[in-house]
């Protein structure tokens, strides 16, 4: 059996888990659902910060044990900001290709389509600690899809920092540069400082 330590991540999205897990060799990462929490969290923060809290707590308290959660985003300048915290739901049924059309319908004719991502990721014990951090990355919104690769908006947004589209980067690419590996590497460096004994 592996010592690794088990540390939850409190979402259902793939992708995410995919991408944290490859990032944290050390640790047995896995999502919550494998440990049959399936509830349906209510993220009704008023923040990227808050709904994260509120995923890893709630995570953390009913399966006892250490977990880890983000939410992240996409924010397009033009948009006032939009979608934000309802980057996931933005066409209202949850489907990617639906918010990615909606997306670029809703930028046609606007010349500024500089956008991020952004990402609060917040770490609980079960015992009541919390660790915080913020990541995010910069870049555009294309006028229309470049590659497959990632998830969600990754096809129609532009890296300033990969020059290239996150649809075409690969995995490692893409957690070099993003809002989540950015912050994953922070709130790492600081829950290795946490003195709990279930880490
Ligand atoms: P959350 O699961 O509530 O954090 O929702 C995040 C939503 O933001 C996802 O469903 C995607 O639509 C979008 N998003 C967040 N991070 C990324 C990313 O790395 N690439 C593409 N879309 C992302």
């Amino acid at each position: 059996m592996s010592d690794k330590k088990t540390l939850v991540i409190a979402s259902g999205n793939k992708g995410k888990i995919r991408e944290i897990a490859k990032m944290l060799p050390e640790y047995n990462v896995c999502g919550c659902a494998e440990l049959g929490f399936t509830e349906d969290i209510v993220e009704d923060g008023a923040t990227f910060s808050e709904n994260a809290f509120i995923k890893a707590n709630t995570v953390a308290k009913a399966l006892n044990l250490p977990a880890l959660a983000d939410d992240s985003g996409l924010v397009v300048d033009a948009l006032d900001g939009a979608p934000g915290i309802y980057s996931a739901r933005y066409a209202g049924d949850g489907d990617d290709e639906h918010n990615n059309d909606l997306l670029l319908k809703n930028l046609q004719g606007k010349s500024d389509r500089s956008a991020k991502f952004v990402c609060a990721m917040v770490f609980c014990t079960p015992s009541g600690k919390r660790v915080d951090a913020y990541g995010e990355t910069l870049g555009e919104i294309l006028t229309e899809r470049q590659g497959v690769n990632g998830f969600g908006y990754d096809p129609i947004f532009y890296s300033h920092d990969l020059k290239k589209s996150m649809g075409i980067a690969t995995d490692e690419e893409k957690n070099s540069i993003s809002h989540r590996g950015r912050a994953l590497r922070e709130i790492i460096a600081k829950i290795k400082e946490l003195d709990d004994e279930s880490l």
